[in-house]
């Protein structure tokens, strides 16, 4: 094993470990947990890495960097998340390669999913981004439009929504990011009550390297963790 994979396996460990102690804290299983690692910051041989050490579900947030990434990698079992911004004219290169669209930010995204996957004769799971914090950098469905925006998607034969996503406000620390968390899976609960027939929102991805620990203790059932896999390295 070289430097790389062993700096990284540790961390993988490290961050493995947490998530046990934390989900065994709030009368949850570490199973429950999906871990995303997140690659934008590394390159291919980080990735290897991350493979070798058991991670296999990663997530992009820019669509030309998950397409490098999944042509170099072809021959490793990745499941690809695009966890950013996807544009338009972007979905039909990115479609075929990932797994889950956890960044579903607006309507007019979805719509295009809806059509492009119909055309690529696939069914595409998604998570709707909401922008949780009102920050008004952040991409994402304000929370009062998601609920007007489910019966829309009811409509929609070829993305199949799987629960919601947040990044929770950069100002604040924990607490803050807490509060999001919390704010984001009563949003869920709520939702849940007078769902469309055939809409499940059994997914809450939230929670980073910073975050995570509270994330899991409020809900989430996918963490992205990027930057904690990586330290050591620089
Ligand atoms: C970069 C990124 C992450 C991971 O962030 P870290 O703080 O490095 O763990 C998670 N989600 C999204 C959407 C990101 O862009």
């Amino acid at each position: 094993m070289n430097n790389l994979t062993a700096q990284i396996t540790r961390n993988v460990a490290d961050i493995r470990g947490r998530i046990a102690d934390t989900t065994a804290r709030c009368g949850r299983t570490a199973r429950e947990i999906t871990l995303v690692a997140v690659t934008k910051y590394v390159g291919p041989a980080e990735v290897r890495a991350l493979v070798e050490a058991g991670c296999t579900v990663l997530g992009e947030s820019r669509p030309q960097q998950l397409w490098e990434k999944a042509e170099l990698l072809q021959d490793l079992p990745i499941r690809w998340h695009m966890v950013g911004h996807l544009q338009r004219n972007k979905v039909r290169r990115t479609l075929p390669l990932v797994e889950m669209i956890q960044s579903a930010d607006s309507p007019r995204l979805i719509a295009a999913v809806d059509r492009i996957a119909g055309e690529l004769d696939r069914r595409v799971p998604i998570l709707l981004e909401v922008n949780i914090s009102g920050e008004s950098a952040k991409h994402g469905f304000e929370p009062e439009a998601v609920e007007p925006f489910l019966e829309e998607l009811a409509g929609y034969r070829n993305v199949e929504l799987r629960g919601l996503m947040c990044i929770a406000g950069l100002q604040g620390g924990p607490d803050a990011a807490r509060a999001d968390f919390a704010r984001l899976r009563q949003l869920r609960d709520r939702l849940r009550e007078n769902c469309p027939e055939g809409i499940v929102l059994d997914e809450l991805s939230m929670g980073m390297s910073a975050d995570y620990e509270p994330a899991i203790e409020e809900g989430a059932t996918m963490v992205r963790i990027g930057s904690a896999l990586f330290e050591g390295n620089r």
